[in-house]
């Protein structure tokens, strides 16, 4: 699939005309998903309709790909689906927002035109964990804190003043 989604939207006009985006989004584009990607290969998959829910201007559709995370465990690959719903309802105020239909997400848009992959982008990191990990146990050692502990608590008992010890045996010299 080429890469023939637009940089710039004006997403009320889009709504206005009941306009349908559907292509390939190169990961490279989302600089922001990019950053914390292992591997910066590969796109997604985006499939937006434009259209009014009564006066509303929305965006209703679906973002998938596969993307490849960095384990915050062991700092390897972790392979992630994205399958991001999106329900949108564009607002120009926060009256509007609050009146917003059950579902919709808010957005507020200007006269400025929007970027399609800075709004992919921000939905695909809202579905992200914080603190993404593999879901089995990847790494190959317990955790550095576990086995120090002990360790240290029993130097401590050993000898309580050798700390102090050192002290001043550097300040005699
Ligand atoms: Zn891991």
């Amino acid at each position: 699939m080429s890469d023939q989604l637009p940089e710039l939207i004006d997403p009320v006009v889009f709504a206005e005309r009941q306009s349908h985006l559907q292509g390939h989004l190169s990961l490279q584009r989302l600089e922001r998903l990019a950053d914390i990607l292992f591997d910066k290969d590969g796109g997604l998959k985006v499939d937006l309709q434009f259209y009014k829910e009564g006066k509303v201007p929305v965006i209703v559709g679906l973002i998938e790909g596969h993307i490849t995370l960095i384990c915050q465990s062991c700092l390897g690959a972790l392979a992630w689906t994205v399958d991001k719903p999106v329900k949108i309802g564009m607002v120009q105020t926060i009256e509007q927002a609050d009146r917003l239909v059950d579902g919709f997400e808010p957005l507020m848009v200007s006269d400025q035109k929007l970027s399609l992959p800075g709004l992919v982008e921000d939905e695909v990191l809202i579905s992200l964990p914080d603190f993404p990990r593999h879901e089995h146990k990847c790494l190959q050692y317990e955790p550095a804190l576990k086995i120090a502990e002990p360790k240290t608590i029993k130097q401590e008992s050993d000898n309580p003043f050798s700390v102090l010890a050192t002290l001043k045996n550097t300040g005699d010299q």
